[in-house]
């Protein structure tokens, strides 16, 4: 195991509520800082007040604003919200985050679904190109979310408790017509940084993954929430150690870890989605202190996975077989300082510290 490395998280749910828990869970697990994603309500006084209590834990916390999309039907919907953008930035907030409801779920005036690379909302993007800030654009989903849910889906455990999540035969746009209106947005704003989460949807393809990383300068992607589908068989463990090495630069550690303020202190890190069953017998007496123990155990495994080769079982997320165990990728510690903060530290301006 190398040395202990500088982390930041560069993907997480946390309420500003729920900001001391993160500091301790962090604390705990070694991580420097997190970005943080607002929660849908991320602009004007709200996000002002989040900005304020975040601040009070200097360099812990970068926060994420959102976009007021329920004014999507006034006229001048775009300009007022690269206004909310500019007071946001002047306020404290590093970078934009936007849902997957892009391109799924939001509509507009005549009740059209919104298509991610509306032009309408192109002076946003060019506004957070001109602030210099990121935008976290999460588009689609994993394709097992467009398939029945049997036991051949890879996503079948998680599904199955949350069969909502699932587009299945629901007319929605595919995964690949989505992910080609987020390149065609990503070609037209090549001065806007984008960081696609979820390894950009392409979890199970790394192929055109390296070939949209190729093509798209200004994509970064994270890993968050997909530990277990990028090392599911040997194959996948190989090439996701490939794509890490060739694209160091371009891929961030995040982990999606979730502090909402309905998280109670004594509930199981959710970003797991386990139950009392499926946790290792060692937590069984964690009580109030259950969240801060499983939510360090979720950062421990991800070090370990990223950072050594060793198999590793029970994993810390709901997969079909409760039994899975899962062996590391062993990166080179050269690409592990980019991926857990060189590179969010240059796409937020701050100069690496070595
Ligand atoms: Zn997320």
């Amino acid at each position: 195991m190398p040395d202990r490395m500088r982390i930041i998280d560069a993907h997480t749910h946390i309420a500003a509520e729920k900001a001391q828990t993160a500091v301790r869970i962090m604390d705990a697990a070694g991580v420097e800082a997190a970005v943080v994603c607002e929660w849908h309500d991320g602009f004007g006084q709200t996000l002002q007040q989040h900005l304020r209590e975040f601040a009070r834990f200097e360099g812990r916390f970068f926060v994420f604003g959102n976009i007021d999309f329920s004014a999507i039907a006034a006229p001048d919907f775009a300009a007022r919200a690269v206004e909310d953008l500019r007071r946001g930035v002047e306020a404290g907030m590093r970078g934009l985050k936007v849902y997957k409801n892009l391109g799924l779920e939001l509509t507009d005036a005549s009740g059209e679904l919104l298509r991610v690379d509306d032009e309408r909302l192109d002076p946003i993007w060019a506004a957070a190109g001109e602030l210099g800030i990121p935008v976290l654009l999460h588009t689609a989903d994993p394709r097992a979310f467009w398939q029945p849910i049997d036991r051949h889906n890879p996503w079948g455990a998680i599904l199955r408790h949350w069969p909502e999540w699932s587009y299945y035969r629901k007319g929605l746009p595919s995964r690949d017509e989505l992910l080609a209106e987020r390149n065609a947005l990503l070609r037209r704003h090549p001065e806007t940084i984008f960081i696609a989460p979820h390894l950009g949807s392409l979890e199970d393809d790394f192929g055109s993954l390296s070939e949209t990383l190729q093509a798209l300068p200004n994509l970064h992607v994270d890993i968050a929430a997909r530990f277990y589908h990028m090392a599911i068989t040997v194959r996948r463990r190989e090439a996701a150690r490939k794509l890490c090495t060739e694209f160091a630069d371009r891929i961030l550690f995040g982990t999606d870890l979730i502090l909402l303020s309905d998280t109670a202190e004594a509930d199981i890190q959710p970003q797991t989605f386990l139950t009392p069953e499926r946790l290792p017998e060692r937590f069984a007496g964690c009580g109030q202190e259950m969240l801060l123990a499983t939510s360090v155990w979720f950062y421990e495994f991800h070090k370990a996975f990223l950072e050594t080769g060793r198999t590793q079982r029970p994993i810390p997320f709901l997969c079909n077989d409760p039994a899975t165990a899962l062996a590391g990728l062993d990166l080179p510690k050269t690409v592990l300082q980019k991926l857990y903060h060189g590179n969010i530290e240059r796409l937020l301006g701050r100069q690496p510290q070595g």
